[in-house]
C-alpha cells in the first residue's frame, strides 16, 4: 500500500521537486501551505495547479505574530523569525497529518543548504520538537538521513529518494529540467518579514499599538507611514486602492482624514487621537495633496468615531518636517 503524505509547499522549486521525488517514489502526496499578511500563498497555488496536487491553505496569522512577538530562536536578519516559523509550520503540519489520517509530513529542506538551520542537528531537531519523530520525510536528502518510518515499512521506495547536500543549486536546476518545471520564484522571495524595511514598520507597530489586530497588521502593507513626536502613528494612501482600503480598515476608534477641495491621500490615524495628533495629521495629509495654488488653505474632512467635521488647514503645506517620523 502506498503511504500517504502532506508535503509543505512553498511554491519554491525545493518544495515543487519534494512532490516530484516523492511521487517517483510510490508515494501518493497531497500539499499544505501557510498564509499571513506577511505572506500569500499565490505561489503554492500557482505550483499546485502546475503539479496537479490538492493544496491546503491554512491560515498561520496568529500562529506568526506570536513568534514575532517572543521568537525562541531569535530572528534573522530582519523580524523573520525562520527556525520557529519553519518549525512551527511542520508542527501544524503535524497536526493536520495525525487528524486526517496521512502517514507522513515531507518538505523539501536540503541537509546543509542553510549553515544554520539545515544541519544535521536542526533537522534532528525539528523533526523531535514537531512530534514527528520517524515520519517527517525529506526526500531530496533523505539518502543521507535515517530511514523514515514510510521508508522502513517499504510505503516509501528509498531507492528513488535524493542525497542532495549543500548550497549548489545546479542538481536542483537539473531536476527542475527533467520534471519540466519551469515557473518557480527565487528561494527566499516572497515573506515580508524578511525585509528590512517592512521589519521596522513592524516592530513601529508592535510597540505602540501593538500586533492584535489584525486590521492594523494587514495595514503594514501600506509603505507611507508616520509615527509624530506624540506618539500619533499615521498611515497614507498612496493611490486610490490604498485609500479605498484605509476606509474599509477604519474601527470605530480610529480616525480618518481626507481632503475635500483638492485630490489628495486618505490618512488613518489608528486607536485615539489627540488634538495635536490630529491637527498635525490634518497637515501632513495637506502636504501630500494637490493644492491649487490660489486657494489659502486645504479643507479636510475628518472622521472619528460617529462624528464627521470638517476643518481647514491654512498654507504653508510642507513635507519637509515630516519627513524625519517617515518610516520606510
Ligand atoms: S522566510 Fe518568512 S515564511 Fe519563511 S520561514 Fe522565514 S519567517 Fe517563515
Amino acid at each position: 500500500m502506498h503511504a500517504r503524505g502532506l508535503s509543505l509547499l512553498s511554491g519554491g522549486l525545493d518544495s515543487q521537486l519534494a512532490v516530484c521525488v516523492l511521487r517517483d517514489a510510490g508515494a501518493d502526496v497531497e500539499c499544505v501551505t501557510f498564509a499571513t499578511p506577511f505572506f500569500a500563498p499565490d505561489a503554492a497555488r500557482k505550483a499546485a495547479a502546475a503539479l496537479g496536487v490538492k493544496l491546503n491553505v491554512v491560515d498561520f496569522t496568529d500562529d506568526e505574530i506570536a513568534l514575532v512577538e517572543a521568537p525562541p530562536h531569535g530572528f534573522g536578519g530582519a523580524m523573520n523569525p525562520c527556525i520557529d516559523c519553519h518549525a512551527t509550520m511542520i508542527r501544524r503540519a503535524g497536526e493536520m497529518m495525525a487528524r486526517l489520517g496521512y502517514d507522513f509530513v515531507a518538505t523539501g529542506e536540503v541537509l546543509n543548504q542553510r549553515p544554520m538551520s539545515q544541519n544535521r542537528q536542526s533537522l534532528g531537531v525539528v523533526e523531535k520538537t514537531s512530534g514527528l519523530a520517524g515520519r517527517l520525510v525529506r526526500p531530496l536528502s533523505a539518502q543521507l538521513l535515517d530511514p523514515t518510518i514510510p521508508e522502513q515499512e517499504g510505503r516509501i521506495d528509498r531507492s528513488k529518494l535524493l542525497g542532495l547536500s549543500g548550497r549548489r543549486r545546479e542538481p536542483q536546476f537539473e531536476l527542475a529540467e527533467k520534471y519540466g518545471l519551469v515557473d518557480y520564484p527565487s528561494p527566499a522571495g516572497g515573506c515580508k518579514l524578511t525585509e528590512k524595511g517592512f521589519g521596522r514598520r513592524l516592530k513601529d507597530l508592535m510597540v505602540h499599538e501593538g500586533l492584535r489586530e489584525r486590521r492594523l497588521v494587514e495595514l503594514l502593507n501600506i509603505a507611507r507611514r508616520f509615527r509624530l513626536p506624540d506618539g500619533t502613528g499615521v498611515v497614507l494612501g498612496r493611490d486610490a486602492a490604498e485609500n479605498a482600503a484605509l476606509v474599509k480598515a477604519r474601527a470605530p476608534t480610529d480616525t480618518l482624514l481626507s481632503p475635500i477641495s483638492v485630490p489628495g491621500p486618505t490618512a488613518l490615524v489608528p486607536k485615539v487621537c489627540t488634538p495635536d495628533g490630529l491637527d498635525q495629521a490634518a497637515r501632513l495629509v495637506c502636504a501630500w495633496s494637490r493644492f491649487d495654488t490660489f486657494s489659502g488653505e486645504i479643507k479636510i474632512k475628518i472622521v472619528s468615531g460617529e462624528t464627521t467635521a470638517e476643518r481647514a488647514v491654512p498654507r504653508p503645506y510642507l513635507r519637509e518636517p515630516f519627513l524625519p517620523f517617515q518610516l520606510c
